[in-house]
């Protein structure tokens, strides 16, 4: 199988529409062409992150939802938890590189 026709089942094959005739083909081809695997690999990754379900909050718990993720960002700050001690100055933290400050303004 050529590159073009390669190209072509790649979708498919991604979507588990080819004969397994057409699958041996194809996979044979991705083994023999980096070019072909590297493509068919990108296209999978992002095809799994398409297929990911994306969280849907529940529009009455939306507060909780929001401030969890808040309290989520906060806490993968460099400075986690530091900036409520007030003797953590604004420019301590932006030296300890608080991402949680820049995110505020
Ligand atoms: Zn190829």
């Amino acid at each position: 199988m050529k590159c073009i026709e390669v190209e072509k089942q790649i979708d498919s094959l991604l979507d588990g529409e080819v004969s397994s005739v057409i699958r041996e083909e194809v996979e044979h081809h991705f083994k023999e062409c980096r070019i072909c695997g590297q493509t068919h690999e990108k296209l999978r990754a992002v095809n799994e992150l398409l297929m990911k379900p994306i969280p849907v909050p529940d529009p009455k718990r939306l507060d909780e939802f929001v401030m969890d993720a808040f309290y989520r960002l906060r806490q993968s700050c460099n400075c986690a938890g530091k900036q409520n001690n007030p003797k953590n100055s604004r420019r301590d933290r932006k030296k300890a590189g608080c991402s949680f400050d820049d995110a505020r303004r």
